[in-house]
């Protein structure tokens, strides 16, 4: 059982909440996602208290909550907010400490951030108008299709073929799916197509220089998309680790940091 003081971030994002907790030497003692809901606030609470468990903690040893994401503001138990850019940017810079080309592909939006080799942000770029190339995008596609989102990244890896989705847009690339079954294409070139469509969309947002390192639901569950990314520009790309949580660990961060700032 922890002694020593905790510090949480909690990201709560349109379509997942994230929390993590971590020590004084910024050590993960926790971390926990449920899917956001309609009651952010309760989602919040509970995302906590779970967290709390598994770091076999009590509420009193958190010293200081950061939110973070796009529900930020019905986080009631947070002591202050910051953007997600600045999160996911912080919690990326923490593993790999040089300059690189963040790109978070969330449930709902995309977020190209550029750090330099000190760690600040010298741009960034922002999809927060449609679905198009975000976790939404794919979770629709699955549905069409009858799968688990769970079952996506399998089918894509497995899939030598991709099958060219003409629209970027969810709505008009359910029909294209459906003229496609019919058809006969195979399920799993229409997956990788998806994902293909994805890191279009992405490529398209801002240039994606240096080393690029991917964050969010997205990568965390569907690796291929790094691979598809990869191949696209020709450059390695990098999943940073527990890619999901990277904007509620880099507001973990900040919270322990807090005053000790230069
Ligand atoms: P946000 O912060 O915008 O709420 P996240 O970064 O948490 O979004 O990513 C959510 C996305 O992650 C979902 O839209 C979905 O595409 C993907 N995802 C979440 N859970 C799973 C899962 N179990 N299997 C596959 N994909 C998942």
């Amino acid at each position: 059982v922890p002694e020593a003081r905790l510090f949480c971030g909690v990201d709560v994002g349109a379509s997942a909440t994230k929390v993590v907790l971590v020590d004084e030497g910024c050590t993960v003692v926790a971390r926990v996602v449920r899917p956001s809901g309609v009651d952010y606030a309760a989602t919040a609470d509970a995302c906590l208290a779970e967290a709390l468990a598994e770091a076999g903690a009590h509420r009193t040893i958190v010293e200081r909550v950061i939110a973070t994401g796009y529900g930020r503001s019905n986080v009631a138990f947070a002591d202050r907010a910051m953007t997600e850019i600045h999160c996911h940017g912080l919690g990326c810079w923490e593993h790999l400490r040089q300059a690189m080309t963040i790109v978070d592909i969330g449930g709902q939006d995309n977020k190209v951030i550029h750090l330099d080799g000190v760690g600040h942000r010298v741009n960034f770029k922002m999809n927060r108008k449609c679905a198009a190339g975000t976790g939404a995008f794919l979770e629709e596609i699955a549905l069409r299709l009858d799968l688990a989102v769970s079952e996506l990244d399998r089918l894509a890896s497995a899939s030598t073929e991709a099958v060219r989705l003409s629209s970027f847009c969810t709505v008009f690339a359910k029909t294209e799916i459906l003229a496609h079954l019919r058809r006969g294409a195979r399920v799993e070139a229409i997956v990788r197509g998806a994902f293909e469509s994805v890191i279009a969309r992405v490529i398209e947002m801002d240039p994606l220089d240096g080393r690029v390192v991917l964050s969010g639901g997205v990568a965390a569950y569907n690796p291929t998309i790094a691979e598809i990314l990869a191949r696209r520009i020709g450059r390695p790309v990098e999943i940073t680790p527990f890619p999901q949580h990277a904007g509620a660990f880099g507001a973990a961060l900040s919270a322990a940091r807090q005053g000790k700032e230069t």
